[in-house]
């Protein structure tokens, strides 16, 4: 593992990783965004049109959300899915968009390089995940604002790209290419390794430390190969193991 890490991340240490992240799609992307030191903040000036949470966020204005309570902030949240931290997020991301509101993003992010958590993203295809497998041409079933992750507006991307939404929708085509330049603008590129596919995740037995006394944290270790027609002289070996351990956020809030 450690060679492999010399190889691919430009690290040296032997250490196992603190997070491994199977899958590279916007899920996996988003996170790395935030594992890789970029902490949200609400904007001074932003008021959130849900008046609960409006007065939640007022009560500590600067502190970052993930200094805050999250479980505190997203009670009584409701949406589309089950996940608390996941509802919270995409109030303060798109605030209204399920009432078919636009009202901008209260979130500012600030890199504090600081907080970042050594991590790796591995995905079977390039970053981007599903949408580098569908037709290019076909176009999104939801509006082409709601595809974008934190940060990087989707229409202000299509601007700069000279492309332009259809009725509010942009291509599967374009998707794709916003979430590799994503990759590339917030400078996340070292941590994702593209065609690597895991093929087990297992408990692993942890290597004695330098002591000789054994470290009894446990590990999990992640198999992985290499797709065909993806290994480079940079990546000699086909297939190898990475290690991580069970870890939680430093706030403990969440996971
Ligand atoms: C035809 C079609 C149209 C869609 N239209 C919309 C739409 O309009 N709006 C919308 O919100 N959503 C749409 N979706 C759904 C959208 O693609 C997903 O919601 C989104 O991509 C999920 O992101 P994700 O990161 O969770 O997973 P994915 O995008 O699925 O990414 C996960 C990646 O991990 C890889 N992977 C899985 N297992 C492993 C492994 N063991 N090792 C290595 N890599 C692995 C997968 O190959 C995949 O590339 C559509 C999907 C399809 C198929």
């Amino acid at each position: 593992m450690s060679n492999w890490r010399k190889d691919h991340l430009g690290a040296s240490s032997s250490e196992p990783l603190k997070v491994i992240i199977i899958g590279n799609g916007p899920s996996g992307i988003c996170l790395s965004y935030l594992l890789s030191g970029y902490t949200p903040y609400v904007k001074p000036d932003a008021v959130h049109p849900h008046p609960l949470l409006q007065r939640k966020l007022s009560e500590a204005p600067g502190v970052s959300i993930l200094d805050q309570d999250l479980d505190y902030l997203s009670e009584g949240l409701e949406g589309r899915c089950q996940s608390p931290v996941a509802l919270l997020f995409d109030a303060l991301l798109r605030p209204d968009t399920d009432f078919g509101g636009n009202t901008e993003s209260v979130l500012t992010w600030k890199l504090q390089k600081e907080r970042a958590i050594p991590h790796v993203v591995l995905g079977r295809n390039l970053p981007g995940g599903a949408w580098h497998s569908i037709e290019g041409s076909m176009v999104t079933l939801s509006q082409g604002q709601w595809m974008g992750l934190p940060d990087l507006e989707v229409k202000d991307w299509m601007r700069r790209k000279r492309r332009g939404l259809r009725n509010s929708r942009a291509t599967a085509g374009d998707i794709a290419h916003y979430y590799r330049d994503y990759v590339n603008k917030k400078g996340l590129g070292q941590s994702f390794v593209s065609g690597a596919v895991v093929t087990a995740v297992e408990w692993g037995i942890p290597e004695p430390s330098g002591s000789g006394a054994q470290d009894p944290s446990p590990l999990f270790q992640a198999r992985r190969t290499v797709r065909p027609g993806w290994a480079s002289p940079g990546r000699p070996c086909p297939s190898s193991t990475m290690s991580c351990r069970p870890w939680r956020w430093p706030s403990g809030r969440a996971q």
